[in-house]
């Protein structure tokens, strides 16, 4: 057994501080920018074009040796720190005895024991199984699939404000068009989009919103010819959007009594982010299926479907799978990801970092009153800017506000993600290595953006 208590503190290969010695861009970013335009797709789009040379624990080092405190850490990924050693460790370990033979050809070891990792830390004490794939949206387009097979059943329905994927069938699935779908259809079809749970603006409880969203699936879809609800527990790019209490565990018994396979999409909430090991905790959801993929890996591509064994299991051989699936590297990186989060009990790093965010952002939230909302659960916190003087009333949404502090702050050194249906929200998803002087400091400068309003 480790003994946590005696976890050495980390070292960091990079000072753990922001500082600008350029125009942001800098002149080497700036000349991979032209390079850039002339071979890459103009439909792959970047936040802040500076490109990065090296990153550790909460910052992100440019070519042009400018440093930033990353509240992104690559939308939720390396969850638990840049190049944290021990995912460095083992990845590269694993490079040395074997990089692909393909689990479905002739497994090996760290695909199981991924697996069992899941089936301990996802909600629910039952019998599950996995399915190890590269992306999010793969996870989501396995989920589906295995849904229908399950219940033999071929409707789909997905949550307002939710986001899904850049698949065929994750596309249809999200709940802005554009950009994610605009001009790429003809889109999949059977898929529904219910009224979900969004406080600051239904200012309906659990009850009420869960009547909402089951009264539209069973006059619009009908509950025989469901397959599953999708649902992530708090919305990623949606806003970080936190249901009322009663709402997700509402859902999940409608389901359960009419034969609905019930979809947690933790992609972006889970391994470890909010302080639990998946969101659906903080609301006493047992999902049926539980998707996992961003922190899983540390930064490698990996992804997972992890669910009750019976319906799990009602997929044929070979019907699920994939070349890449549960790649050996992305495999040991992620059992490294689950043991670092165990020995450094970054579960408590995530409290830290969601009450100190807060309680910054609450004094932020007194003297500036274009902030709306404050929600979110540990590392997963963000604030809705509304038009000065509608916080309490009609809410106007304010994009022009949350694109003007994004701005300032990358040009200062933070770089901060934004969000929202209405892109009038600013995300705070930073890595579980960010300490509360970095916190301190980007609030800072977020407090500098919005006096320069
Ligand atoms: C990012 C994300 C996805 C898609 O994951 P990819 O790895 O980008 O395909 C799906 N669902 C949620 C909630 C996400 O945040």
């Amino acid at each position: 057994m480790t003994d946590t208590s005696l976890a050495p503190a980390p070292v960091y290969t990079v000072p753990q501080e922001r500082r600008i010695v350029t125009a942001i861009p800098g002149p080497k970013s700036m000349e991979l920018q032209e390079r850039r335009r002339e071979v890459v797709s103009a439909g792959v789009s970047s936040t802040l074009p500076v490109y990065i040379e090296k990153a550790n624990g909460a910052i992100l080092v440019d070519v042009d040796g400018n440093q930033f405190i990353d509240l992104g850490a690559g939308i939720g990924v390396t969850t638990i720190g840049h190049t944290e050693s021990s995912v460095v460790e083992a990845a590269a370990a694993q490079v040395g005895e074997f990089i692909h033979t393909l689990f479905t050809i002739t497994p090996y070891e760290e695909y199981v024991r991924v697996a069992e990792l899941l089936a301990t830390h996802t909600p629910g004490d039952f019998p599950k199984r996995s399915v190890l794939i590269n992306s999010g949206a793969e996870a989501v387009e396995n989920g589906v699939k295995i849904a229908r097979k399950y219940t033999g059943r071929r409707a789909v329905a997905v949550l307002e404000h939710a986001y899904h994927g850049r698949t065929n069938l994750t596309m249809a699935m999200n709940f802005k068009a554009a950009p994610y779908a605009t001009g790429f259809g003809p889109l999949a079809g059977d898929v529904y989009h219910a009224p979900s749970s969004y406080p600051y603006h239904d200012g309906l409880t659990g009850a009420e919103a869960a009547a909402r969203t089951i009264a539209y699936l069973e006059k619009v879809v009908g509950a025989t010819d469901l397959a599953c609800l999708v649902a992530e527990p708090i919305q990623g790019e949606g806003g970080f959007m936190v249901p009322a209490d009663g709402y997700l565990p509402a859902l999940q018994e409608w389901c359960t009594a009419n034969g609905v396979v019930m979809i947690a999409d933790e992609i972006q909430s889970g391994m470890a982010r909010t302080g639990r090991f998946y969101a659906s905790e903080h609301f006493g959801w047992v999902p049926d299926l539980v998707l996992t993929a961003k922190g899983i890996a540390g930064g490698l591509p990996l992804a997972a479907v992890t669910g009750r064994a019976e319906i799990m299991d009602a997929a044929q051989p070979g019907g699920l799978g994939g070349t890449f699936g549960g790649n050996p590297v992305a495999c040991a990186a992620a059992i490294a990801v689950f043991e670092s989060i165990e020995r450094n009990d970054l579960l408590a790093e995530g409290e830290r970092i969601g009450t100190t965010l807060v309680s910054g952002l609450e004094e932020l939230k007194s003297r500036y009153d274009i902030i709306g909302d404050i929600r979110g659960r540990g590392a997963m916190i963000a604030i809705e800017l509304v038009e000065a003087g509608t916080g309490d009333t009609t809410k106007v949404p304010n994009a022009a506000a949350v694109s003007a502090i994004a701005a300032y702050a990358a040009q200062h050194g933070v770089l901060v993600l934004t969000a929202g249906t209405y892109g009038n929200v600013l995300r705070f998803l930073p890595s579980l290595a960010l300490s509360d002087e970095l916190i301190r400091d980007a609030l800072s400068v977020i407090d500098e953006a919005m006096a320069a309003l």
